[in-house]
């Protein structure tokens, strides 16, 4: 048996693993990729692609992200929700969804230098897993992990070529489990799991078949089909869900999960799929189907000694929300540069302790609300009578109830917008994408209170550079009054500290506190006649600092520490922030 040495060795090469591989190959750390099949994704799963997971793609580089929008349906497309009986059916409400209303779209632009788009998980995996390999990852596909034990100095991991049956080991610092929601890594490394997993069960039908006549007119990623029956399991409603304009699509539909897994072959499928488009005569060219279960668990705690799990390996739950993709990169994003950070001898191994204090609540908050979205559907199939009988004449005839010009059928009808309203909470949740504040050792206090969420903190996001938060986005000008958001001046592996005038002491004391710790810190003293300015005074109205205090942001963009005005020994104040932050 033959061994393999490398610094990280990643399991899965999904939205996860590709992205953490991508981000620690960006920072110069050695890393190792194992993939059980010998390719990525091949089924279009993830899709709805939300804003902080495109600065992640825009802070690996324009050309990633350049890349991203150029495969993905662009925002225009992608949110007006139709709930329809079927594409050729009755409609029956729309719900503007991902930043399609302009309000929302508005709050969107504000807060963020990146665009919402549709990026199926079969271009999105691909981009990052090339992105990985041509800086430096080391990939072998066909490669299954098979176990590992933790040492002294490292991890051992025992792995087999499929295409050899040759079982190898790999001796790395750090192992991570990237490798979904059946993680044999997670099972081995003994983390703590709460939930449930099969609640409900689910299919997919991907096909093809141009449908452009029922629905270019009304573009849309998703068009749910109230149809009887389509509150048996799944996802809480069929669905009929773009993959490409207008010409391939999946199907979700639910079964029964206390029944036997159905089988679904061509008849069955196309007979669905004639059933939810509405055409009796409709042919389709099928690309696929599976099986798969509705998960209700997320891990606790999603790291053991130097073992750790990110995506679906530590939260498992329904599509609903488009959260568990995102969700998979933005672990990578938070876990990467602590890696790199501890490899490279900058922090103590306890900064890595942080990964499970700032990750494991969001695991738990996406997997509740993802769950929650399902359980949502209630008033809308009581509105429209889909859930008092099992009959489906009397479904349909309960449904046509909401056209009369009776009380009754008033009253359903304002039943049916308010119930379609609240599913903004799944279709159009800024706040969710863009609310996470982390507590822990890695970002200190400067002593004030969090902010209270003046608006519903899952439907709107709401900036501050309170430690923890995610620095806000603004717009700031260079010499040629070209535009750079505050996050791309941020990130890239680096620390970053932004001041003002007034502020310059901060940029020695930055440079001599990043000396100390081998670390170099981007500076950015913002004003007139400085390297950027602040002409339209929007970086100024968020910064929640005066001009000469500072706003210290780690290299996943989050707020490490901030001072509202100069203190009298800058050098000193920033040497005791980064020793808490690094645990040096
Ligand atoms: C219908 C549907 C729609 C969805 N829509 C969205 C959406 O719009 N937005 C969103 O964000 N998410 C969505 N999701 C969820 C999304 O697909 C997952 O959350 C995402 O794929 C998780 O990424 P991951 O990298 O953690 O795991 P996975 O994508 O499951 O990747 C796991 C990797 O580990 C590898 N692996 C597993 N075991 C081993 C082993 N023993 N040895 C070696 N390799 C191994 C696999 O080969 C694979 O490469 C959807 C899911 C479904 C089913």
């Amino acid at each position: 048996m033959y061994e393999i040495t490398t610094d990280v060795l990643i399991v899965g090469s999904g939205p996860a693993g590709s992205a953490c591989a991508a981000l620690l190959s960006t920072y110069g750390v050695k890393n190792l990729l194992v993939n059980q099949y010998r390719w990525l994704a091949n089924t279009p799963r993830a899709h709805i692609t939300n804003l902080r997971t495109m600065e992640v793609l825009r802070d690996l580089g324009q050309q990633v992200e350049q890349e991203a929008y150029l495969h993905a349906t662009n925002e225009d497309l992608m949110g007006g929700t139709v709930f329809c009986e079927s594409l050729t059916g009755e409609e029956i409400g729309r719900v503007p969804s991902w930043g399609l209303h302009p309000l929302s779209r508005a709050e969107r632009q504000l807060s963020s230098p990146a665009k919402m788009n549709d990026l199926p998980q079969t271009f999105m995996e691909p981009l990052l897993f090339k992105t990985a390999c041509a800086r430096g990852t080391e990939a072998r596909m066909s490669t299954e992990y098979l176990s590992h034990t933790q040492t002294d100095d490292g991890v051992v991991t025992l792995c087999r070529d499929k295409l050899s049956g040759e079982e190898f080991t790999v001796k790395s610092k750090y192992l991570v489990g990237a490798d979904g929601g059946n993680s044999k890594v997670a099972k081995d490394a003994g983390l703590p799991f709460e939930g449930q997993m099969g609640v409900r069960g689910s299919m997919n039908i991907w096909f093809r078949a141009d449908l452009s006549e029922f629905v270019a007119h009304r573009p849309a990623v998703l068009y749910p089909i109230m149809q009887p029956g389509a509150e048996v399991g799944g996802i809480g409603m069929g669905l009929i869900r773009m993959v490409r304009p207008w010409n391939e699509w999946l199907i979700v539909w639910g079964y029964d999960i206390n029944e036997p897994t159905p089988v679904v072959d061509h008849e069955r499928a196309t007979t669905i799929a004639r059933q939810l488009v509405g055409k009796p005569d409709l042919e389709i060219e099928l690309l696929g189907t599976s099986t798969w279960t509705v998960n209700n668990m997320y891990a606790t705690r999603m790291q053991n000694g130097k073992v750790f799990c990110m995506g679906d390996a530590a939260h498992r739950h329904p599509p609903s929300g488009g959260l568990g993709s995102n969700t998979s990169i933005q672990d990578a994003f938070n876990l990467s540069w602590k890696l790199a950070a501890v490899i490279n001898g900058q922090a103590g191994e306890a900064l890595l302790d942080t990964y499970t204090v700032e990750r494991a609540p969001i695991a738990k908050q996406i997997v509740t609300r993802a769950n929650q979205s399902i359980a949502e559907f209630a008033p809308l199939y009581s509105a429209l009578g889909i859930d008092e009988s099992n009959d489906g004449a009397v479904m349909q005839a309960n449904m046509h109830a909401r056209s009369q010009s009776t009380e009754a059928a008033e009253k359903q009808r304002m039943e049916i917008r308010d119930a379609l309203a609240f599913k903004r909470y799944e279709l159009d949740a800024h706040g969710v994408e863009m609310n996470q504040r982390y507590r822990s050792s890695a970002a200190v206090t400067d002593g004030e209170a969090e902010p209270e969420f003046k608006r519903d903190r899952e439907l709107f996001y709401q900036s501050t550079t309170w430690p923890g938060a995610r620095l806000p986005h603004a717009w700031v000008f260079d010499s040629r009054g070209r535009q750079h958001s505050t996050l791309d001046l941020a990130g890239h592996g680096r620390f970053a500290l932004f001041t003002g005038l007034g502020g310059e002491a901060w940029v020695d004391a930055a440079a001599k506190v990043g000396e100390e710790f081998g670390l170099k810190i981007d500076v950015h003293v913002v004003g007139p006649r400085q390297p950027h300015a602040d002409y339209t005074g929007d970086w100024s109205r968020v910064r929640e600092v005066s001009d000469s205090g500072c706003v210290l942001v780690r290299p996943d963009h989050h707020v490490a520490w901030r001072s509202v005005k100069l203190s009298d020994n800058p050098q000193a104040e920033l040497r005791r922030v980064l020793q808490h932050v690094l645990s040096k």
